[in-house]
């Protein structure tokens, strides 16, 4: 996509703008489906508002390609779900305090249980509410983060068991290392899980649907999908891992844009930005800028280091981000270097884009994470936090 097409997507009130690609999206999660069986279910993560995509827009494109169940981090993430209308099971990925309790029977969310105590508050609430508490069974096999122990399954259940308010719907765990083929400790959580799985089963409790893979465990590893998968990451585009890239073609959802506020010509030795961290070095250098900073997500440890494109050209971020802008520098002296690509001078209005594709030039969200030190995740949970989102 060139910069002149995607004007139509800015918004009238700020020359910065975060596109969401739905069409990227379905695909996406039409892709997951088709390296499941017909009868296992996706579950979409959709926490942290979609990794910063925008979780109501997404879970609805995710439904109408296909997906079964979604996936929050909190109670106030389910309930933002609900209020836009969304019906579809959503499981919350933790325990909630205890005063979360009415919040989530009003909602129907599922909270994944680990403690007798939170079981028991649920099936009090929801046999004097008249309804039934429908809980996963959160088992932790080794990632020492939540859940109950392998050992202490069967014990949980059968405390808790006799309560009419209570109903399992599904037991989970989740992989610390589903990434890394061949690994021991992956192998050693998945024998703790499905041996807890099979005590649930020889005491005969009924443990709901039983799921354990993510995005890399989905794709690395199909003979865990058991009834249903969590996938987050892939539904948005991006791998979790260089081992899952050569298994799975995915279309990345997120691009990050904005236009050139200003563009001038300093004088050679004049400063950019805070501490005048880069100075213009020679002659026709232009400095431009752009409304987006660290309080838009773009991390002000890439100051220095990063490029943007802009018409189509790779050019460096120069001085040090902003909280709402950053510059960059075209040497549009180049022009002269016979050999190196012409790059013309940019102007107001102009397209640039952080993240993304521009002609033939991409900035990823995997050079972005490599650059700041973190995961591609972080990238565009960051990129969630200030940004007007655009579908398109
Ligand atoms: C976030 C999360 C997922 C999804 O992980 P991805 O790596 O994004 O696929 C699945 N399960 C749990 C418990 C999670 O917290």
């Amino acid at each position: 996509m060139s910069g002149r097409d995607v004007l139509k997507n800015c918004p009238l009130d700020r020359w910065a703008w975060v596109e969401i690609d739905l069409g990227a999206l379905r695909a996406n999660v039409r892709t997951f489906k088709a390296l499941l069986e017909p009868r296992t279910k996706l579950m979409c993560a959709v926490k942290a508002d979609a990794y910063g995509h925008g979780a109501v827009e997404c879970a609805k494109a995710m439904y109408a390609a296909g997906a079964n169940q979604f996936a929050v981090a909190t109670v106030a993430e389910g309930v933002e779900l609900r209020r836009a209308g969304i019906s579809w099971p959503i499981l919350v990925l933790c325990e909630p305090p205890l005063d979360a309790i009415d919040t989530l029977l009003a909602h129907d969310l599922m909270p994944s249980i680990y403690t007798s105590d939170f079981a028991f508050s649920l099936g009090e609430r929801a046999v004097a509410l008249g309804k039934v508490g429908r809980y996963h069974l959160a088992i932790d096999t080794g990632m020492t983060r939540i859940g109950v122990l392998p050992d202490d399954v069967v014990e949980l259940r059968h405390l808790i068991d006799f309560h009419r308010g209570l109903e399992c719907a599904g037991t989970f765990t989740h992989f610390a290392t589903a990434d890394v083929i061949g690994d021991w400790d992956f192998k050693q959580q998945s024998s703790r899980f499905s041996r807890a799985i099979a005590a649930l089963e020889a005491a005969g409790l009924d443990h709901g649907l039983v799921h354990c893979d993510n995005t890399p465990g989905t794709v690395l590893h199909p003979e865990l999908h058991n009834d249903m998968c969590r996938v987050g990451i892939g539904l948005y585009g991006l791998h979790p891992s260089a081992t899952t890239e050569p298994r799975v073609a995915l279309r990345p959802v997120m691009s990050v844009r904005a236009r050139v506020t200003r563009a001038i010509y300093p004088a050679v030795g004049e400063g950019v930005g805070y501490g005048l961290t880069y100075r213009v070095p020679t002659p026709n250098i232009q400095i431009a800028t752009v409304p987006i900073g660290y309080a838009d997500g773009l991390a002000r440890v890439l100051s220095n280091h990063m490029d943007v494109l802009v018409n189509g050209v790779r050019v460096r971020q120069v001085g040090r981000i902003c909280m709402d802008q950053f510059m960059f520098a075209v040497d549009t002296s180049r022009r002269s270097l016979g050999s190196v690509k012409t790059v013309a001078p940019v102007e107001c209005g102009d397209v640039v884009t952080i993240l993304g594709t521009d002609g033939g030039q991409t900035i990823s969200a995997d050079e972005m994470a490599r650059l700041r030190d973190t995961i591609n995740y972080e990238v565009t949970c960051d990129f969630g936090m200030r940004l007007e989102k655009v579908y398109v």
